[in-house]
């Protein structure tokens, strides 16, 4: 319990982290870009202004040689808002004209220089101390915004990790609650927008009613299956019960085992019938598919019965379409014919006639057993499907009455469909319907 509940906290905090991360990161490059584009910038914007100041003076020189750029050089120290030092040397190193705004560091200034026409170089500088000042208090800024980003980042990481992880959290808490009670009734609420959560919630309550109709299908094919065999058990007890009643004869007690392992026979035979019908009818039957003409199913089970038919001077007759293929469990399919050919057979008398034919019809493949036999009365008819129900006068036939409850479960677990049209005294027509692959 607690490994569960901490795990989904540490997979939050893992993602938050990431978020946060990734988040503040990103932030960091674009701010400490801002830093160095204006750093480089403001180096550049000094740069340009040395130039230019160059060019100035060299023009000063050609217009009245040493003696106008000095006067230049000094009539602009008096009005230039922006001050400059500015050094003359001659060819013999000799300074000519020097010009330091006072309280300058001489360590924290950027200069440019020119060499004049006569060999004296101009030299000009500018202190980098106000654009120091002006770095320094940006990255100040810089630094606390970062800290500001790194909050944001966390505090935005965890609150969308949080909410993101809510619909997880609500299926978690829905899966613990059916855990914990067994219930499979529950849901969970489908919240939009239509995104890979809400398909997962969807898919895992399409889960839950399909387990839901599994384990309510089998409680009641459980239910079903021991109060079907409450009645051949009891029998069977009778039977055995009667004969140690009675004085101890080998011959009658011979005569009531025969009779109590005919009696287990048909109980086991009806437990599978039972069961196969159960699971059948809940979807828990384990078909294994195949592309297959449905002919060849019925032909095969025809064969089954051609000896029994001929015995009984019956006469079977077998068409079927090869065009008429099926997706289906094969050996479940050859039970279906072979159960409507076995009842044709059973309630055919001598000198009837039973044709099976296979078909196409649109998108579907028919199976039809058509025999000229007893058909079955109109209030019998809608009951023949359910489990155990025999005809009033089919008791002198053998049989458990679950023939066709087993045809009709196999063929919708198929997702196919049964019909029946019969005529009392005329003949009965079973028809199964498939769909095509
Ligand atoms: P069973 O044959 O063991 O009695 P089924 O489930 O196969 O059980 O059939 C149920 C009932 O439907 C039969 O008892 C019988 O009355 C009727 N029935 C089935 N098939 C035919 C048929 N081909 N002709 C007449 N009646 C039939």
């Amino acid at each position: 319990m607690s490994s569960s509940s901490v795990r989904p906290v540490v997979f939050g905090l893992r993602l938050a982290t990431w978020y946060a991360t990734l988040f503040v990161l990103a932030a960091i490059a674009i701010l400490y870009l801002t830093y160095y584009v204006t750093a480089a910038s403001l180096a550049q914007r000094d740069h340009q202004i040395l130039q230019s100041k160059l060019g100035e003076y060299a023009t000063a020189y050609q217009r009245g040689g040493l003696a106008a750029l000095t006067e230049t050089v000094r009539a602009e120290q008096l009005t230039a808002p922006e001050r400059l030092f500015v050094r003359v040397i001659d060819r013999g190193s000799e300074v000519l004209v020097v010009s330091m705004p006072e309280g300058w560091n001489p360590d924290l200034l950027e200069t440019a220089s020119l060499q004049l026409p006569n060999g004296a170089v101009v030299q000009v500088g500018k202190s980098t101390e106000a654009r120091r000042d002006l770095l320094s208090r940006f990255r100040t800024v810089l630094a606390l915004v970062t800290l500001v980003i790194v909050g944001i980042g966390l505090a935005g990481g965890w609150l969308v990790t949080q909410a993101a992880l809510e619909p997880i959290r609500r299926l978690t808490s829905a899966v613990r609650r059916i855990v914990r009670t067994g219930r499979t009734d529950q849901r969970v609420q489908v919240q939009e927008p239509r995104d890979a959560i809400y398909e997962l919630t969807t898919l895992f309550n399409a889960m839950l009613d399909r387990i839901e109709g599994l384990v309510s299908g089998m409680r009641g094919a459980l239910d079903n299956v021991s109060h079907d065999l409450r009645t051949p058990l009891t029998r069977l007890r009778g039977s055995a019960e009667l004969a140690l009643r009675g004085p101890a004869d080998a011959e009658r007690y011979r005569e009531a085992l025969a009779d109590c392992i005919e009696e287990s026979d048909r109980v086991l035979v009806m437990l599978n019938t039972l069961m196969d019908i159960s699971e059948a009818e809940s979807g828990a039957m384990p078909l294994v598919r195949e592309t297959l003409p449905l002919g060849n199913v019925l032909e095969r089970a025809v064969d089954l019965y051609r000896d029994v038919a001929e015995a009984k001077g019956v006469a079977l007759t077998v068409q079927a379409d090869p065009d008429a293929i099926v997706s289906g469990d094969r050996v479940r399919l050859e039970q279906v014919a072979a159960n409507l050919i076995d009842n044709a057979v059973k309630y055919t008398p001598r000198g009837g006639r039973i044709a099976g034919s296979v078909r196409r019809t649109g998108d579907r493949v028919e199976l039809v057993v058509e025999d000229t036999g007893a058909g079955i009365a109109a209030d019998e008819l809608p009951r023949i499907w359910q489990r155990l129900f025999r005809g009033d006068r089919s008791r002198a036939e053998r049989g458990l009455g679950l023939g066709l409850s087993l045809v009709r479960a196999i063929v919708e677990a198929h997702g196919g469909t049964v019909a029946v049209a019969s005529e009392p005294g005329r003949g009965s027509t079973f028809t199964i319907s498939l769909p095509t692959p």
